[in-house]
């Protein structure tokens, strides 16, 4: 990207807590466009809720830089950057009523204003009829709406959410989302959600960049980086995988699972990510090289199967039409060129 389009910019973030052994961010230089809805995705500890906390001027950085619209803000105190952050707990003021915990976001507006603001940002997230209800006497998905609001009422430079949804149950989880991000798309909000759920990332993100160890491991749109994952970590992080060793020549490589093609032309010994679902099974007859279905999982909308090769373990994904039971000698099919990983950090 154009350094130019950046909105917000980061450059080599570093922090290390006094009491911690290792550094929680240890490098982190992103770049978010103006309206973008960008995601930071990473399992548990990887230094994504820290990385939000810098931004938001919370937390001091050891090292690194941050600039807004091409301000350098590294040293702003929180109240002069103007960027929101909304929590998984929600954070309303228990003994402010769902009206005034919005209409507290709207403190800069002439007094007599504030209420009809706040009701129309009630009315924006569909809570009018529980204005004057207090925090506890409503859902925990209305709860999160509510402080999406106000959040929003604030008016923000950019909105960041770290795992808003993820004390919602399943189903309450996807209309919040969904809501949410119809919200933000609608207001032109600028946003960085943070989740260590990968379909989370995938579905409500423009770009995701993947996390690991306080490091940025690969940043893209979802679908890019789905197909073709830099490292080993991104690809079993993002979706499921299997990871292969093989011997390149070309555009292929010889495989404990046989010949298969491979994403681009080099030589000599690659680790491969191949996903389940590129993968098709064929019945086997016995002049080929086979492998053995040794079990399959069946989870309603697909099926998982497990195929061995001497050592190696492949999974594949298919649809219901798949009738080969354990024990059956199978072949695999490959549907897309398995993608070549660099063993290297990045
Ligand atoms: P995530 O949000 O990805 O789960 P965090 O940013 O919360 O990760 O934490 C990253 C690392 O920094 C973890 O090892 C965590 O224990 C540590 N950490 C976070 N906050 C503090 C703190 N205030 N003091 C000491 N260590 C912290
Ligand atoms: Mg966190």
């Amino acid at each position: 990207m154009d350094c130019r389009d950046a909105y917000l910019k980061t450059e080599a973030l570093a922090k290390t807590f006094s009491d911690g052994a290792l550094a929680a961010v240890r490098r982190i230089s992103l770049e978010i466009r103006r309206s973008e809805i960008f995601c930071l995705l990473g399992p548990s500890g990887c230094g994504k809720t820290t990385t939000l906390r810098l931004l938001a001027g919370f937390e001091k950085p050891d090292a690194g830089k941050i600039f807004l619209e091409g301000k350098d803000i590294t040293d702003s105190p929180p109240e002069a950057r103007n960027i929101g952050i909304v929590f998984q707990d929600y954070a309303l003021f228990p003994h402010l009523n769902v009206l005034e915990n919005i209409a507290f976001a709207l403190w800069s507006h002439p007094r007599k204003a504030r209420k009809a603001m706040a009701k129309d940002f009630l009315e924006m997230v569909g809570l009018s009829d529980f204005a004057s209800y207090m925090p506890h006497e409503i859902s925990g998905g209305q709860q999160q709406r509510a402080a999406l609001a106000r959040a929003l009422a604030a008016e923000p430079k950019i909105l960041l959410l770290d795992e808003p949804f993820s004390g919602l149950d399943t189903r309450l989880r996807q209309s919040v989302r969904e809501e949410t991000r119809n919200l933000l798309r609608e207001r032109g909000t600028t946003c960085i959600l943070v989740t260590h759920d990968q379909e989370e990332a995938m579905s409500f993100a423009d770009r995701i960049a993947l996390m690991n160890e306080g490091l940025i491991e690969q940043t893209g749109v979802p679908e890019d980086v789905y197909a073709a994952p830099s490292n080993p970590f991104v690809a079993q992080f993002l979706g499921r995988t299997n990871l292969i060793e093989g011997l390149a020549n070309g555009l292929n490589a010889d495989t404990p699972i046989g010949i298969i093609p491979i994403d681009k032309s080099t030589s000599g010994h690659v680790l491969l990510s191949l996903r389940p679902e590129h993968i098709v099974l064929e019945p086997a007859n016995s002049s080929q090289q086979s492998g053995i279905l040794v079990r399959r999982e069946f989870k309603g909308h697909d099926m998982t199967h497990w195929v061995k090769f001497g050592d190696t373990d492949i999974q594949v994904d298919t649809d219901f039409t798949c009738t080969f039971d354990a024990g059956t000698p199978v072949l695999l099919r490959i549907r897309k060129a398995a993608t070549v990983l660099s063993r290297t950090e990045p």
